[in-house]
């Protein structure tokens, strides 16, 4: 079935706002009600079980069967009181999204009768069939089994009618399947080497959590008109399209006021995210027309995590049910601007301190500036693997495009604290500090909180910049699962705070004061990291040339950033660090190359597709148009007649040569792509997408958005940018 594009405007334009049921009382009165928190579980459960499940979630201590047993009975009673019939596993498999498989709470007796039924084994371990998960080649086709194992580090919440539990998902021989099990285990690195050294400044530290606060951009789009455009539903992007007359350059769109069925969908959106505990709390409009933005209150990373992973699904959910559809693509709209997904990252103790928040005397500033100065040094170490952290399909249109930070890593940390660091290096004394050395020193680390005061001026256009007690990772694609840039950032950070400790012990052992060790080897650390701070324009071409002169690196496309996976020190940090095995990083590394071939192929054969069977014979329709004109007026007017069709002629020319433009693009693609998939491994076939399809997508897709300019407006059969961006 073909749509009526005019038909589908007009049903489009006749949509009302469906205004949520909103109860009447406060948003603290309903706030997390379908979550199983502690809360709820301090009512539900005997005291035994409950403060086992809270050393569980506090301290990572294993849950014991009976304790499992009890918590199972009680969420089944708690769940089945918020209208559960099933329950599920929720997992993070490597296609970036979530899984589940439901099974329902009944249980037959025997006797005909069946009662509900949910136990200890039950939550704790489940076994789906993994074999069409992607594995990367870990589990042998043989042995298909994957276990999903209970993380009752995140609470189990009700959706709609299922008890969903968070779980890790491990192949048969105890590899990761997913991405919230390297998680995990970089948190934890992250607590051991953070509190290690925090020992130095405060022994009341035992525990360091990093904390994660994301800022979620999208789209929405009328889901009729998002129906009528295949490149849209199958990629999530338009591979073509006319810019529309009025974009995004008046900029009047970024925070204006929301239009009232979007604002309706926002209200009913924020409702469902309340109830499952997610502290959303800002909304507000994106730089493009119909794109915007939500933010929570940030969390515990890996909470925070799955958080976003359900508030994604969410989105989609309550979009259809107001008649739209969101679209999480990096770059949905080529030309506009595109959809990222910053990371806030810090790092919390147990005693309340933020590590990256400077104090009010110098020992909490000797704190924070070793932190800092660690995380910078990681990021200096370690930038190719944050860079392919954030690799992937739609992150390659949007990074470096003039509205999201280039490939290139450096960090921003603003004019005042760039200063402090180069008096602190240029300040380098070789051998013991005199009294007066150290009291220059103690002034110099002194001034930082006044430093931060003044550190307003925000840099924009930097992948990692440090915003006053944070830092943000603004890199990441807005479909992404943060879950991979969590693991690593926390990793290298892990890795350098170990590598810190060792040297500082050392030093003191030697016989120099503690506080003279910090700072020397702090001082070492600011040289040696120098390279990778940079305040000034991220997305200006000098910066291209400057950070050549560097020698950082430009990992332009995925394929190229995904060969880091492979590197021997990249693959030794991970099993150093125990986050991920040499094997599970292999099977990473693969699974990450047939994505980005799949999402490749796929966008050419949609393209090959929408060119082949709606463009041409819309350009063909529109030449018979042409003709049959031209032929009326001159047979009516004789020779008078040729002149007269001056224009139709001309319209007439530039249509046929497009359309054998496009023929012969549509062949060219098709050719090139028999020759790209036929190369040897998934390697050589992504390198192939990325350097010999890609260019040809574009080609094919710039002739359709030619003819687009050309052809008549009734004729065109796909709905306009300006019919999918400001349609509301
Ligand atoms: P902006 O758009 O200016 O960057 P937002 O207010 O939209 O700022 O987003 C800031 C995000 O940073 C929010 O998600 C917030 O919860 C998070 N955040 C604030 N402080 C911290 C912190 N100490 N650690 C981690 N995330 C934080
Ligand atoms: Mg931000």
């Amino acid at each position: 079935m073909s749509l009526n594009r005019q038909q589908v405007m007009h049903d489009v334009l006749d949509r009302k706002p469906k205004l949520p049921k909103r109860p009447d009382n406060k948003i603290s009165t309903y706030y997390g009600e379908n979550v199983f928190n502690k809360f709820v579980m301090r009512s539900y459960l005997p005291d035994e079980a409950y403060e086992g499940i809270l050393r569980a979630m506090d301290d990572g201590t294993p849950v014991d069967r009976k304790v499992a047993d009890q918590t199972a009975s009680a969420m089944k009673e708690w769940a089945i009181s918020r209208g559960a019939t099933h329950y599920t596993h929720w997992f993070q498999p490597l296609t970036g999204t979530t899984a589940e498989k439901h099974d329902s709470f009944i249980a037959p007796t025997g006797d005909g009768r069946a009662i509900e039924k949910f136990d200890g084994s039950l939550l704790v371990q489940q076994e789906p069939d993994a074999s069409s998960f992607p594995s990367g080649g870990i589990r042998n086709t043989f042995e298909a089994r994957g276990y999903t194992l209970w993380d009752p580090t995140s609470p189990a919440f009700v959706w709609g009618e299922t008890l969903c539990i968070p779980t890790i998902f491990i192949s048969y021989t105890g590899f990761a399947l997913d991405n919230k099990t390297p998680l995990l285990k970089a948190l934890s690195a992250i607590d051991t080497a953070a509190t290690s050294v925090c020992q130095y400044f405060d022994k009341n530290i035992t525990k360091v959590n990093a904390s994660l606060g994301w800022e979620q951009e999208y789209f929405l789009v009328d889901k009729a008109l998002f129906a009528a455009r295949l490149d849209l539903s199958m990629t999530g992007r338009a591979l073509f399209g006319a810019q529309p007359a009025k974009g995004q350059q008046l900029d009047d769109h970024y925070f204006g006021s929301i239009p009232q069925r979007i604002s309706a969908f926002m209200k009913d959106f924020e409702l469902e995210a309340h109830l499952l505990g997610i502290p959303v709390t800002t909304r507000h409009n994106e730089v493009a027309p119909n794109q915007f933005e939500l933010a929570p209150v940030y969390e515990e990373a890996n909470l925070a995590n799955d958080h976003n992973l359900l508030l994604m699904e969410l989105l989609e959910v309550v979009a259809q049910r107001h008649d739209f559809r969101v679209l999480l693509h990096e770059k949905p709209f080529g030309g506009l601007n595109g959809s990222g997904k910053h990371n806030n990252w810090s790092l919390s103790t147990n005693t309340g301190v933020n590590l990256l928040q400077p104090g009010k005397n110098p020992k909490s500033n000797m704190r924070f500036l070793t932190f800092f100065v660690n995380t910078l040094a990681a990021l200096h170490t370690h930038a190719d693997i944050v860079r392919a952290s954030f690799a992937g399909v739609g992150n390659d249109h949007r990074l470096g495009a003039q509205e999201a930070p280039p490939a290139i890593i450096s960090a921003f940390i603003g004019t005042q604290l760039s200063q402090l660091l180069d008096d602190l290096e240029v300040n380098i004394k070789h051998g013991k500090l005199t009294p007066a050395d150290k009291t220059a020193l103690k002034l110099e680390i002194g001034r930082i909180p006044e430093a931060l005061l003044d550190n307003t001026d925000r840099n924009r256009t930097s992948p990692f910049a440090f915003t006053g007690n944070k830092f943000e990772l603004r890199a990441v694609g807005s479909s992404a699962n943060c879950a991979l840039p969590m693991t690593v950032l926390n990793t290298i950070v892990a890795e350098q705070l170990e590598k810190f400790k060792v040297s500082v012990d050392k030093r003191i052992s030697k016989g120099v004061g503690k506080d003279e060790s910090i700072l020397k080897e702090l001082q070492v650390l600011i040289k040696q990291s120098k390279n990778i701070r940079f305040e000034g324009n991220g997305y200006g071409d000098e910066w291209l040339k400057e950070a050549k002169k560097r020698g950082l690196s430009n990992l332009k496309t995925t394929p190229e950033a995904l060969t880091v996976w492979g590197r021997k020190e990249v693959i030794d940090l991970f099993d150093k660090m125990k986050v991920l095995h040499p094997a599970e990083m292999e099977a990473r590394q693969e699974v990450e190359y047939e994505k980005y071939v799949m999402h490749r192929q796929i966008e050419a054969n949609i393209l090959i597709d929408m060119a082949r069977n709606t463009i041409l014979p819309a350009a063909i329709s529109y030449q018979n148009f042409l003709l049959e004109n031209i032929i009326g007026v001159e047979e009516v007017f004789g020779k008078k007649g040729k002149t007269m069709t001056f224009p139709q002629r001309d319209i007439l020319t530039k249509t046929s040569t497009l359309v054998n433009e496009l023929y012969e693009a549509l062949s060219n693609l098709k050719e090139n792509k028999i020759e790209v998939n036929g190369r040897k491994n998934h390697h050589k076939i992504a390198d192939g997408y990325g350097t010999v399809i890609m260019p040809l997508i574009e080609e094919l897709g710039d002739i359709c958005t030619q003819l687009e300019g050309l052809i008549d407006n009734e004729l065109w059969p796909l709905p306009k940018f300006h019919e999918l961006l400001f349609t509301r």
